[in-house]
């Protein structure tokens, strides 16, 4: 059995007595991070995020009768700890979640809402966008936190465990602190510029004035304080002295005395923390080759992407096509899905959607006719003709290519009773805003990027314009795919706009290319997201399928990783396959309650 347990707790504690920095070396050499396994199977339940801690928090929760949303919770507060550049408590996202003793899927939408203040020309000076690096480092972009909300609610109306107990591990783990890797040390060099701006994130994540090394530890009491005021008081949280400071710091962002970047204020109230609603919605549902796949819809365009791009797919046999084929019809849906994403997706409350019309078998008939299997389609196609019929429409103007940034963390739960969590959050960029709430222990997010700052040329992106206490279009794409009516897979990544892409891609791998679960997540990514180019990860270049697809005239460029997906799959024997990147972001830890090889 692997070694799971990694105690920190008295190392910690004696280090505290000898040093004033948040990060501790070890006197006796550096400490090795916990082990992590890309691959568990077994019986009685499964977490699956990026981090062993978050794992093991999650794990926790399941072993002393915890569900799977126990389990996703205790795991997504304990990656606020030890990957709080991703998500965390001033961040949102989408949960997704398949209730066994109903046969429901359910979904929340947790997603930032804008402040009631923020009009369409929010990113706008002197009719303009104001350069994107500086609205990502702003209190402008900072969206209303949801991710309070949607814990809150997950665990009042599925959860077995009160908030307290569930939090509990993550609270320890900011309280005792966790061993930085690889990974967290390279995410904070990479934003270390930012973080030096802000003194109160300097003092959480550069201690001393640089990333902490690997093998040290990082403590963060101040978020313990906040996770155990949010067990005692819920979201309300943000309607007290926890919301007074994000107010005040978002509009009149703390910057160092010596910095000279540019720091937007932003909007926010706290009338706009006190009006946030998180949003039950009905999931997205195609039905694949028999599967029903269940997705996020609007605010996200998770949902009905991949769902578009399924239908799409699903007017070709993948028995009459060779795996090349198949990459290169993919790569064809995908495209074409996108063109209709960047001009129709919105947030749902604000803007009308044609969510029916897209996700209908008769439009991906329309939409596949354009798809030749010996031939590429030229970038950027124009998004379809909502009103034609079933037949070959003529096309429009091209939709504009939408930009996301890198970020972002899914995780996957399951439990003894069949309950399966999908849960994607983030704080928008890795490092969100890098503004930190002084004294609490949390970044938080820069989620208002995530709108079109204005119409294109080409028309797109007025659904999503910013908007009074509109949610930015998302593509966070956390998924349940169930078979006869019972789960079968769950999965998510994160990777801004790739996330869709990359779901899709391991979707079409196990369904249609006989690959297993685990050889989907850790094949080589493409994406193809309306653009001349399909970027594609390293691995693939050189490959046969790269030699056969640019034969047929796709055009390729690299990108050094795509997406970090976690997934899991209900095998015949009803053992569960939890999955996790083998080599993504350093990898990701996938276990099981009872392991079981056999
Ligand atoms: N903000 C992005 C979205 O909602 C996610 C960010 C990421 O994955 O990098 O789609």
């Amino acid at each position: 059995m692997k070694r799971r347990t990694y105690r920190l707790g008295a190392l910690a504690g004696a280090f505290a007595l000898v040093t004033t920095t948040m990060a501790t070396p070890a006197t006796a050499g550096p400490l090795s991070p916990p082990d992590r396994d890309p691959v568990a199977v077994g019986r009685g339940g499964a977490v699956v995020t990026v981090d062993p801690d978050a794992t093991s928090a999650g794990m926790e929760m399941l072993r002393s009768g915890g569900n799977a949303v126990d389990a996703a919770i205790a795991a997504a507060a304990a990656l606020g700890v030890t990957e709080p550049y991703s998500a965390g408590f001033g961040g949102g996202g989408y949960f997704v979640y398949y209730e066994a003793a109903t046969g429901r899927v359910h979904t929340l939408d947790g997603r930032e809402t804008a402040p009631a203040a923020m009009g369409e020309d929010a990113f706008l000076e002197d009719g303009a966008p104001i350069p994107f690096a500086e609205a990502v480092t702003s209190g402008l972009s900072v969206g209303v936190p949801g991710t309070p909300a949607t814990w809150e609610h997950a665990l009042d109306e599925w959860g077995r465990k009160r908030p307290a107990t569930v939090l509990r591990p993550a609270i320890e783990l900011a309280e005792e602190g966790f061993v930085v890797d690889e990974t967290f040390r390279s995410q904070t060099r990479d934003n270390a510029e930012r973080f030096a701006d802000f003194p109160a994130t300097a003092e959480l994540f550069l201690p001393g004035g640089a990333p902490p090394e690997v093998g040290t530890v990082l403590r963060n009491p101040d978020l313990a304080d906040t996770y155990r005021a949010f067990a005692r008081e819920g979201a309300a949280v943000l309607e007290g002295d926890i919301g007074a400071d994000i107010v005040a710091t978002v509009t009149d962002p703390p910057v160092a005395p010596d910095a000279t970047r540019e720091v937007r204020a932003g909007l926010m109230t706290t009338d706009d923390l006190a009006a946030y609603e998180l949003v039950e919605r009905a999931p997205t549902h195609v039905d694949y080759r028999g599967l029903d796949v269940y997705g996020m819809p609007p605010s996200s365009s998770g949902g009905s992407t991949v769902g578009e791009a399924l239908n799409i797919l699903s007017t070709f046999d993948p028995a009459e096509l060779s795996q090349e084929e198949i990459r290169h019809v993919t790569l064809e849906a995908s495209k074409l899905a996108y063109a209709d994403r960047n001009v129709h997706i919105g947030d749902p409350d604000h803007v009308d959607v044609p969510l029916e019309r897209l996700l209908s078998p008769e439009y991906a008939a329309q939409r596949a006719c354009h798809i030749d299997t010996a031939s590429v389609l030229a970038a950027p196609v124009a998004p379809g003709d909502l009103d034609a019929g079933a037949g070959c429409a003529e096309e429009g103007a091209p939709a504009a290519e939408n930009r996301e940034g890198p970020s972002t963390t899914h995780l996957v739960t399951a439990d003894r009773w069949g309950n399966v969590v999908s849960y994607t959050l983030t704080i928008e960029q890795t490092g969100g805003s890098a503004i930190t709430v002084p004294g609490r222990g949390f970044i938080l997010n820069n989620e208002l990027t995530d709108f079109d700052f204005q119409v294109s040329a080409s028309g797109a992106g007025a659904a999503n314009l910013p908007g009074p206490g509109k949610r930015p279009r998302s593509s966070m794409a956390p998924t349940i795919v169930l078979r006869d009516g019972e789960p079968w897979l769950a999965l998510g990544s994160p990777g801004g706009a790739t996330i869709i892409t990359t779901v899709l891609q391991v979707l079409v791998d196990r369904v249609d290319a006989g690959r297993s679960l685990p050889e989907a997540v850790a094949a080589p990514r493409l994406s193809q997201r309306n653009a001349e180019r399909v970027q594609a990860e390293p691995a693939f270049f050189g490959t046969p399928d790269e030699k056969a697809l640019s034969e047929l005239g796709h055009l390729f460029s690299q990108t050094a990783e795509i997406g970090a997906v976690a997934a899991l799959e209900y095998l015949p024997d009803g053992r569960i396959q939890a999955v996790a990147e083998p080599e993504r972001r350093g990898g990701g830890d996938a276990q099981v309650l009872r392991p079981s090889w056999r």
